[in-house]
């Protein structure tokens, strides 16, 4: 294919607009493929990349030439490939797809508009509250960078207040320099002596780098097995190879320590990719990309869309993480598309996880993925002692939570300066506030879903949209005043009887929605690690591989949640929690292990049991087993089909209509079920269905979808539908 046109030459350009490709005359000076460019449409210009050779069918004579070439380098092949294929898996619109990867600001902007902010001449004379904003902002990152109303929003004030201080002569508005390259990495450093698991885990990776092609490797082993080192060392081989690299986390904002390892590692920062930089970061590191002008990105999912000269390796740590999911816009699993970009790319892929998905087991078991495990934890640390607390035998006092047998472990480490930490995965005070007078349970008003009280912030939540109002005094249904009660525990709550049961402790709640910001998240885990907490309590933001050395006792408050539920992947997302927090656990000071007890009424489920017992494989095996059985993925293929509309009948009116005409689906062997109400039926006033398709793993899936929904008739006015390919929960 041709990867330059000449001046005059007819161009397909796809445009992020709904439109998709159209053509065009390449410019004077011709213009390569994967070029961005902003062209005009009617009177606007729009964004587009140049896409391949034009499709004809449209008068030579009319076509217009595209009105500029964007500033950027162009896409490689290979990413417009991975465009196309990713838009085809995901049954995403191109447009759409393509957005997801131009993500970089003002691409459409002429280089000349933009404008950065400077410190320059001393505070103004007048000082407003407002004023004080901005120069705090500014001078929090070092004086410089910003755009002005990127530097207006992060202060909360508007534009003006930035103007009125240029005006003034404290700040000076200047042309945006050229973005400065990354500090080169220096693969050369020696990493840290390896072990031999390591040792020989990093040679194979490095073999496979050196080949230069494909392939997906599950890189197991417990938490502080040193998985990470190993990883690193790919990493290392990678740039050594003058390739670029992508190490994908969850929860992003949280890689302090990470960074700084890799700092440790290669002497100079990687490349920060997600929703806490600032849009000059975001701007720099996109293009950076693409120029391959920066080693190694570290980011959250959505750094698979950057625009990658030549990407050798991706790392997706934490693999089995729920975070990779997304499931908004375009509803993608960022391990699968990384694996997909990697097929494309001649890269290699490594999942790395001490709890991987059932997926990634069976396709390393049947040889698709290879598989390395690393044994011990580094420096044949052992995992936790793991116990059961059974509830049915514990003298519970009612509005309590914690055992006397788990208080026990924590005064003890109390006694000894080691930390505890109480694990409970739900965020506020209490699930649920009933009247005790009429039994009326406050729901949202949106949502079919209860209230959740946040005793801090004094409201309650609907942990489905977000909408939140003050706790009342009232009963809302009967209206009798001081008989609203809070039932069942929440980590709020649980803080407060740890207060109660150990006053001189000091505890830190640790839950996302009680940080204002990534930073004062950051902070609070930094001020644990240091040693300058007693008890941690938290929700699944402490399974994250954050290290508290001093930690040696884990409570799981109830290990019996999540384990009910109609969902499939209840168990497998169980065992991974209670595995990834019990890991938490280090050693204690001399050669004992760490601990971690489990509170349960059903200490003989078998999730619990496969935890205690160690034997992670054998649950693997059993849960890759009943899917096979139940003919669920990863032994079949299913797809969500979602529809909301704000009344019930329209929805559900329409939906059977496509029901009904679901021949194309019958023809490749797929199954449909439904439609039926969604699990939370009601969500911000719209109604939800959801269909559900399976299908044999080997059938063309997409395409018969895809046909199904274009032969259907029109939908009504305000239906949205939305495709989910291979969903989480089923
Ligand atoms: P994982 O990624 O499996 O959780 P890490 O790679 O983070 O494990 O290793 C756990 C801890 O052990 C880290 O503090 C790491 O620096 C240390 N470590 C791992 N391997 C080695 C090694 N070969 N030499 C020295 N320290 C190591
Ligand atoms: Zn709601």
């Amino acid at each position: 294919m041709a990867t330059h046109f000449p001046q005059g030459a007819r161009i397909g350009v796809l445009t992020t607009e709904p439109v998709g490709l159209l053509d065009y005359l390449a410019p004077q000076g011709g213009v390569a493929l994967g070029q961005p460019v902003v062209a005009p449409l009617g009177p606007r210009r729009v964004l587009g990349v140049v896409w391949g050779k034009g499709e004809g069918g449209f008068d030579a004579a009319k076509l217009r030439p595209i009105a500029r070439l964007v500033e950027a380098a162009p896409l490689s092949p290979a990413m417009l490939e991975f465009i196309q294929r990713a838009a085809d898996y995901t049954l995403t619109p191109l447009p759409v797809m393509l957005r997801m990867a131009l993500r970089a600001p003002d691409l459409d902007q002429p280089p000349a508009a933009r404008r950065v902010i400077h410190r320059a001449g001393p505070p103004p004379a007048r000082m407003t509250d407002a004023r004080a904003a901005v120069l705090r902002v500014l001078d929090d990152h070092g004086g410089a960078g910003f755009a002005p109303s990127e530097l207006a929003q992060l202060a909360g004030v508007g534009v003006s207040v930035v103007k009125g201080l240029v005006t003034a002569g404290t700040l000076v508005e200047t042309m945006a320099p050229k973005d400065a390259p990354y500090p080169r990495l220096d693969h050369a450093l020696p990493g840290k002596p390896l072990a031999p698991d390591q040792s020989a885990a990093a040679e194979t990776l490095r073999e496979g780098l050196r080949g230069g092609g494909y392939a997906t490797t599950l890189l197991r082993g417990v938490t502080g097995s040193g998985k990470t080192e190993v990883y690193l060392e790919a990493v290392a081989e990678c740039l050594r190879l003058g390739r670029q690299a992508l190490v994908l986390l969850p929860e992003i904002a949280l890689s302090a320590e990470f960074l700084d390892r890799v700092e440790a590692r290669f002497g100079a920062r990687p490349g920060e990719w997600h929703s806490g930089i600032t849009r000059s970061e975001r701007r720099r590191l996109w293009h950076m990309a693409g120029r391959g002008e920066v080693g190694l990105v570290v980011g959250a999912r959505s750094a698979l869309f950057l625009p990658f000269r030549d990407l050798g390796l991706i790392v997706v740590d934490e693999e089995h993480d729920g975070s990779y999911k997304q499931d908004e816009t375009v509803h993608y699993s960022a391990r699968d598309m990384a694996v997909l970009r990697a097929s494309i790319e001649g890269a290699q892929v490594v999942l790395a996880s001490a709890t991987p998905s059932v997926e990634s087991w069976v396709n390393a078991a049947s040889g698709k993925y290879h598989r390395l495990d690393l044994r011990a934890r580094y420096g044949e640390a052992e995992l936790p002692d793991m116990r059961a607390i059974d509830l049915r035998r514990e003298q519970m006092t009612p509005g309590q939570w914690i055992s006397p047998t788990l208080a026990a472990a924590v005064t003890e480490r109390l006694g000894r300066g080691e930390q505890s930490l109480l694990f409970l995965n739900r965020r506020g005070y209490a699930p649920v506030t009933t009247c005790r007078g009429c039994g009326h349970q406050i729901g949202c008003d949106d949502c079919d879903a209860r209230m959740v009280e946040h005793r801090f912030q004094r409201r309650l939540v609907c942990h489905q949209c977000g909408a939140s109002r003050p706790i009342p005094t009232a009963c809302p249904a009967c209206g009798a005043e001081g008989k609203l009660a809070a039932i069942g525990p929440g980590v709020e709550r649980l803080a407060e009887e740890v207060a109660a049961r150990f006053p001189d402790a000091r505890a830190v709640v640790l839950s996302s929605d009680l940080y204002g910001s990534a930073r004062a998240l950051k902070d609070t885990i930094a001020t644990i690690a240091a040693g300058g907490a007693d008890i941690i309590i938290g929700t699944q933001i402490v399974a994250k591989g954050h290290n508290f050395p001093a930690l040696t006792l884990v409570g799981v408050i109830d290990a019996d949640l999540g384990l009910q539920g109609a969902d499939l992947r209840a168990a497998e997302r169980s065992f991974q929690l209670m595995r990834q927090v019990a890991g938490r656990a280090g050693r204690q000071a001399g050669d004992r292990p760490g601990l971690a007890l489990l509170q349960t009424h059903q200490p003989e489920h078998a999730v619990i049991r496969a935890i205690l017992s160690g034997d992670d494989e054998a649950f693997w095996d059993a849960e890759a087993e009943s899917r096979r059985a139940a003919g669920m993925p990863p032994f079949s293929r299913l797809a969500g089909i979602i529809l909301s509309h704000p009344e019930q009948a329209v929805v559900e009116g329409y939906a059977q209509e496509l029901a009904r005409r679901a021949a194309p689906l019958a023809e490749i062997g797929a199954e449909l079920f439904g439609p039926a109400p969604a699990p939370i039926a009601r969500v911000r006033a719209r109604f939800r269905v959801r269909m559900l398709i399976r299908a044999p793993r080997q059938a063309p899936l997409q395409s018969a979808i895809a046909r199904w929904l274009s032969a259907a008739p029109k939908a009504p006015a305000n239906l949205r539908l939305a495709v989910d390919i291979d969903p989480q929960s089923f």
